[in-house]
């Protein structure tokens, strides 16, 4: 089996979750599987190595995003920051306002998670409307950071998030309609 279907057969669809007519992806079972978990960290350690052979931290979007991404930095001997939803971090931050498939909310990051220069890697469980990772960007760019790229488990590639992230690349795992 390859590591791709492995990692497709720990993703369940739920109908009318949060809100009716939101059909929710749930990554839960890929962390309860190693062999799984261990497979997404393998695909993006591997796409980062080729694609992105300098980076100097990954970034992690709360709250699936703080799953994968200190594994990833491990990895790659890098460090992890974390973006949060806001009212979570101590000390100065900056914050950007975004809308979500389902409601509102605002994205924080430490002032001096980030210097000005430094390569960033965004990681996150999923891409829907691509709001959430814009947010992050935007916030990057706040500290001016340089993006390389987003990570995630699963797009949702009718929700055209990865065109509101332009010119961003995002790298999939698996997409779904
Ligand atoms: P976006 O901002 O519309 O791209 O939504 C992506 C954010 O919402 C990510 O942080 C996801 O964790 C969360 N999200 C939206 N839809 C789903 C889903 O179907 N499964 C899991 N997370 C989702």
């Amino acid at each position: 089996e390859s590591k791709l279907d492995l990692i497709s057969r720990c993703i369940r669809p739920f109908p009318d979750f949060p809100s009716e007519g939101i059909l929710f992806r749930d990554i839960c079972p890929i962390m309860k599987s190693p062999a799984a978990l261990t497979a997404v960290i393998d695909l993006f350690e591997q796409h980062v190595l080729e694609c992105h052979p300098v980076v100097d931290l990954i970034v992690g979007i709360d709250a699936r995003g703080f799953l994968f991404g200190p594994l990833l930095a491990q990895r790659l001997g890098v460090g992890f920051v974390m973006v949060r939803k806001k009212g979570k971090l101590p000390g100065p931050t900056v914050s950007v306002a975004y809308t979500l498939e389902y409601g509102t909310a605002e994205a924080e990051v430490q002032e001096d998670s980030v210097s000005p220069g430094q390569k960033v890697i965004l990681i996150d469980d999923l891409l829907a409307t691509g709001g959430t990772l814009f947010a992050a960007c935007e916030l990057m760019k706040k500290l001016r950071a340089e993006v390389l790229g987003c990570l995630v488990v699963v797009s949702l590639k009718d929700l055209s998030g990865a065109d509101k992230l332009k010119p961003h690349t995002v790298f999939p795992l698996i997409q779904f309609c």
